[in-house]
């Protein structure tokens, strides 16, 4: 398919021309591989039921004191040895010099929306800065997680891509932001108390750039407790630019989670530029693993498009969006999530005016493609991925 700028009238306005400019500007490297820094000290929630038992064994334990942990950590979202007084005092120091060291400490909160959302900015062992936003809803609760300090992908509108990749987040620190989310809603840090029951990897970094970390996290989260949280696969959506083989080989891994493909453009030549991975799997490669995902799990692919002002906004691009979608993915397993841009201070990309992006979902509605527009949760506490800690990071 034709997916030229001479594909539309709003081809000839130049935005193009001056969007490649301003992506050739901030043009970074992508990055596949972390670059090699020390990860954490292993954690129960980097293991599977069977390795907390050898691991319980290995200091001279029973297996049942791995149940007991796990139940006290998955089940009742607790990871202060101190309060697990079914266990031995003596007992409760190895566990946690062994198994429950702390991964992530709360640097700053900041909270918006009347309280119903908290980001939080985390520092690991080694200083990096990773950050989650918690949103409340009046019988729910949503984290989005960061899977990586930083990112490899080098989209240029956004503040953790131009950041770069500081490394891959370990298992155990992506679920223990998932775990202080889980207490925070259930103790009524939002209001009310509040169960966690969806889990978004849309923060920092590209979750399937830290593959087996981040499959593993979904296991934690999803297998009920006192494996793991027991959050439904249902409510869990991992996120990613188009990495065509990882997308395919979490088709095969048989897990039942949302697959969000951030397409941002349905045209090579603008998502070329505006979502660097492009030049590695292309446009209909990426929405044809999505098909495979979609035809495999029965899961309907959610498509996001981050709106940008006179870059990817225009009625041409919405009709391409639409047509492509249907033919390629079919309408009945396809959801576009439509995102205003939350722009960062001082970039040139902008959102696009509510009558543009009013246009938008009307004409990719028209193809038949069910189109709704993200709310725009945390802006005023820059909770667009990375700013925090763009803004922060020693
Ligand atoms: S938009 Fe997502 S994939 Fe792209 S650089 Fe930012 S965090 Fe990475």
């Amino acid at each position: 398919m034709s997916t030229s700028k001479t594909a539309g009238p709003a081809a000839g306005s130049g935005s193009g021309t001056a969007t490649e400019a301003r992506a050739a500007r901030a043009a970074l490297p992508l990055v596949f591989d972390a670059p090699r820094r020390a990860m954490p000290p292993a954690h129960l929630a980097d293991l599977s039921p069977e390795q907390r038992r050898a691991a319980v064994a290995e200091l001279g334990l029973p297996p049942f004191r791995a149940d007991q942990l796990s139940r006290h950590y998955f089940g009742r979202l607790e990871a202060d040895p101190a309060a697990m007084t079914d266990l031995p005092a003596a007992v409760r120091d190895r566990l946690r010099d062994a198994l429950l060291p702390p991964l992530v400490t709360s640097v700053t909160e900041l909270s918006c929306d009347d309280g119903a959302t908290r980001k939080t900015l985390w520092k690991a062992h080694d200083g990096i800065r990773a950050e989650s936003v918690l949103m409340g809803y009046p019988d729910r609760a949503t984290v989005c997680v960061s899977s990586q300090a930083g990112c490899g992908m080098a989209c240029p509108f956004c503040a953790t891509g131009q950041g770069g990749l500081r490394r891959n987040l370990s298992t155990g620190e992506i679920v223990e932001q998932v775990r202080q989310a889980a207490a925070a809603a259930r103790d009524g840090v939002l209001g009310e108390p509040t169960r966690l029951s969806n889990v978004v990897f849309m923060g920092m970094g590209e979750p399937l750039a830290n593959y087996k970390r981040v499959v593993d996290a979904v296991r934690r989260i999803t297998e009920p407790a006192p494996a793991g949280l027991g959050i439904s696969a249902r409510g869990v959506t991992v996120s990613t630019v188009g990495l065509v083989p990882a997308i395919d080989k979490l088709t095969a891994e048989g897990l039942a989670v949302t697959l969000a493909v951030s397409l941002h453009t349905p045209d090579d030549e603008l998502r070329d530029t505006l979502v660097p991975v492009n030049n590695r799997w292309k446009v209909a490669e990426v929405l044809a693993a999505a098909r495979r995902y979609a035809d495999a799990t029965g899961r309907r692919v959610s498509i996001e498009y981050a709106l940008i002002r006179e870059v990817n906004d225009q009625p041409w691009r919405a009709d391409l969006l639409g047509r492509m979608l249907r033919e390629q993915l079919s309408a009945r397993l396809v959801h576009v999530n439509l995102i205003p841009l939350n722009p960062t201070p001082g970039s040139e990309w902008d959102a696009s005016p509510l009558p543009v992006q009013e246009e938008f979902v009307a004409r990719v509605r028209a193809a038949g493609v069910a189109c709704t527009v993200r709310d725009t949760r945390g802006r005023e506490i820059a909770a667009a991925c990375g700013q925090l800690a763009a803004d922060s990071t020693p």
